[in-house]
This record gives C-alpha cells, sequence and structure tokens, in this order.
C-alpha cells in the first residue's frame, strides 16, 4: 500500500479535507494582517524581564493552574469575585477545551459567520456539527434566524465573538440577552478585542448562569506569550478544567505575564493609541470614497474593494512591503473584502498612500 493509500485509509475524512491555519511569512514587512499590538517593548521593561527569568527554575514542574497569574489577571480583567476562572495557551486553547467538555455525537456547536475561524474548525476536529448562522448585509446579528437556529438545533455552545472578528462590529446587546435567555446550552461571549471597546458582557456572569466570557491577552500586546482567560459560573469552570492538560501554563509564561500585568498602565495607553489610530485609518480609508468600510471597535478594520479588485490589491500591496489579510474567497459575505491591522500610525500612513496610489 502507497503512504498515500495509507493516509486516504487511516485519517478521518473531514481532516483530509481540512487546511491547516495559514500564516503567511512576513519577514522585514509592515505587518498588518494579525491583530498584533505594533509597539515592541522599551528597553528598560526588557531588562526588567530578563532579570526576573533569572529565578526561574525549569528542573520543575510550573505552578498547575498559574495561582498568582490567574489571581493578577481577575484584577486587571475586572472579572466578578463570585465567577471561576481558568487559563489556557492562548484563548485558542480554552476554545477547545469548551468543545472538548461537550464532546458527543449528535452535538451542534454554533455561530454566526462570518466569524472567527477557529470555531468551525475546532468543532470539526472534535467530530461534532457546527453550524454558521449567516450574519445580516452589515454583519450584525439575524435576530429571527438566529433565534430560529437556536430553537431548531439546540446547540451545545453558541461562540459570540464580541467585537466580532473579521467585520470589526458588537453585536446588539438586546439580541445577545434574548440568546442567553432562550440558550439551552452555553453562550461564550469572546471577548478577544477587549482592549480596544468599551462594551463587555464581564459584568453579566452575575446575571446569567450560561454565560462564559473569554478573553485574551493576545491584542493587548502580548500575542507571542498565548495566554488567555475564561470566566463563567465556578461549577462550569470546574468541568471544563478537567479536559485540561496538566501544566498548560509553562513557567516561562507565568513568569512573563506576571511582568508585563505589572506595566498593566503602558499596554492600556497603547490600546488608547490605537484607537486613535484607528479613527484615522478609518477616516483615510472612507476618504478613498471607492471602498467600503466597515465600522470597527477591534484594532482592525473590515473593507470591501471594487468588485473583482481585492485579491490584486492584496498583492500590490504585498509586494510594496505591506501585509494585510485577504478575505476574498474565504465566505461569500466577504466577497472583495480585506482586513487590516491598525499599526503604528507611519505604518498606516504607509498603508493608505500605497492603496491610495492602487485605487
Ligand atoms: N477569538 C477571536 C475572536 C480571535 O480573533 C482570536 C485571534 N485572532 C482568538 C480568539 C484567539 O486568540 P489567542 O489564541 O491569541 O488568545
Amino acid at each position: 500500500m502507497s503512504l498515500q493509500e495509507k493516509i486516504a485509509r487511516l485519517v478521518r475524512p473531514e481532516i483530509q479535507v481540512m487546511s491547516a491555519y495559514h500564516v503567511p511569512p512576513a519577514q522585514g514587512m509592515i505587518k498588518l494582517d494579525a491583530m498584533e499590538n505594533p509597539w515592541p517593548w522599551p528597553q528598560e521593561l526588557r531588562a526588567a524581564w530578563l532579570e526576573a527569568l533569572r529565578g526561574v527554575e525549569l528542573n520543575r514542574y510550573p505552578d498547575p493552574s498559574a495561582h498568582e497569574l490567574q489571581a493578577e489577571l481577575r484584577a486587571v480583567m475586572a472579572v466578578p469575585p463570585a465567577a471561576g476562572v481558568m487559563l489556557g495557551n492562548g484563548s485558542d486553547e480554552l476554545i477547545q477545551m469548551i468543545i472538548q467538555t461537550v464532546a458527543m455525537p449528535g452535538r451542534v456547536i454554533m455561530a454566526p459567520e462570518p466569524t472567527f475561524v477557529m470555531y468551525r474548525q475546532i468543532a470539526t476536529v472534535a467530530g461534532l456539527d457546527f453550524a454558521g448562522v449567516p450574519l445580516d448585509g452589515q454583519f450584525a446579528l439575524d435576530r429571527p434566524s438566529t433565534l430560529d437556529a437556536l430553537e431548531n438545533m439546540q446547540p451545545a455552545v453558541i461562540f459570540l465573538a464580541y467585537p466580532n472578528n473579521p467585520t470589526g462590529n458588537l453585536f446588539d446587546t438586546a439580541v445577545i440577552r434574548e440568546i442567553l435567555q432562550r440558550a439551552s446550552g452555553l453562550v461564550v461571549v469572546d471577548e478577544a478585542y477587549a482592549p480596544f471597546t468599551d462594551a463587555s458582557f464581564m459584568p453579566e456572569l452575575e446575571r446569567y448562569d450560561n454565560l462564559l466570557v473569554l478573553r485574551t491577552v493576545s491584542k493587548l500586546g502580548l500575542a507571542g506569550l498565548r495566554l488567555g482567560l475564561l470566566a463563567g459560573r465556578p461549577e462550569w469552570i470546574g468541568q471544563i478544567d478537567k479536559t485540561r492538560l496538566p501544566y498548560n501554563i509553562g513557567t516561562l509564561n507565568q513568569v512573563t505575564g506576571r511582568l508585563a500585568l505589572r506595566h498593566k498602565a503602558m499596554f492600556d495607553a497603547q490600546a488608547r493609541q490605537i484607537r486613535a489610530a484607528r479613527a484615522e485609518l478609518d477616516a483615510g480609508l472612507r476618504r478613498l470614497d471607492r471602498l467600503v468600510v466597515y465600522p470597527s471597535e477591534a484594532n482592525f478594520i473590515l473593507f470591501r474593494a471594487p468588485a473583482g479588485r481585492a485579491g490584486e490589491i492584496f498583492a500590490a500591496l504585498q509586494q510594496a512591503g505591506i501585509l494585510i489579510k485577504n478575505l476574498d474567497g474565504t465566505v461569500p459575505a466577504l466577497r472583495d473584502c480585506l482586513r487590516v491591522t491598525v499599526g503604528q500610525p507611519d505604518e498606516n500612513a504607509a498603508f493608505l498612500a500605497a492603496l491610495g496610489d492602487l485605487i
């Protein structure tokens, strides 16, 4: 039997047709594709960090539930005192643990689409059905079809990215509340972009026993660290925590995360700068009046290029050393769409100038 035949026989069909998460090379480019914080750490912080690492004993296993880091994250993320929390190796890992906790044949995972692709991907890998409910033309929740889908499919979990990726908008709070009231399963409000909006469901944890709130430190400025937090009723967290691999947050991550959180004020100031730069980038895109620009509460902006031109614009920007994200060809709702992450002011200006020359 050839290797190809062995693979075809052994690998699950749904895995065979999947593609791995693709990250394009970005060496030497203006990198505006991945919702990272564009500011590197100042020298003093780097020095303090390296000093903190000196004391680490790598021959020992880490604190298994990273107690101190957990307590510090609770404080900076304003988790209600009665809520339970657990940490993940990025919020991706927490999404995986939530899904594994409920994974059984016949179970459905739901999310409005287009949204963060990992909800579908992780549900598929776990062998579950995924139901994507289309957002409306402005990427808002389609209330009747979402409530119908909830009723008909009784999803074990519904994921709501708030603000949503890749569209950047916040969903209507009243519709989310209705979903929380009607859902028989868990409702995960994924607040990955919390640093760039004032809206949050964190305070609502006290009100709804089926709500989980997901956070990450990635967009704040620690994407390289891989650290996410899940908050919810301690009874739910206790169950989900059983799916966590021991020591999922390494000692280096715990020490680095704690050191970084002591400089939360710096990251908050950067988030404010990013919000101001987002307004300028938005205005700049709107001045190029051949684009449709979608309002954003996150650190990126989705825009629609003139029909049929997204691929060519993406490639020309890439040629000019500027990497953004091309969403054309992913799902029909994102036809002609491109997504740009808010960078440093000079990076945003370079992007706008290059784009202006192209259209
Ligand atoms: N949720 C949403 C909505 C996202 O856009 C992302 C990353 N793009 C994540 C979760 C995952 O973030 P991380 O694993 O870096 O915490």
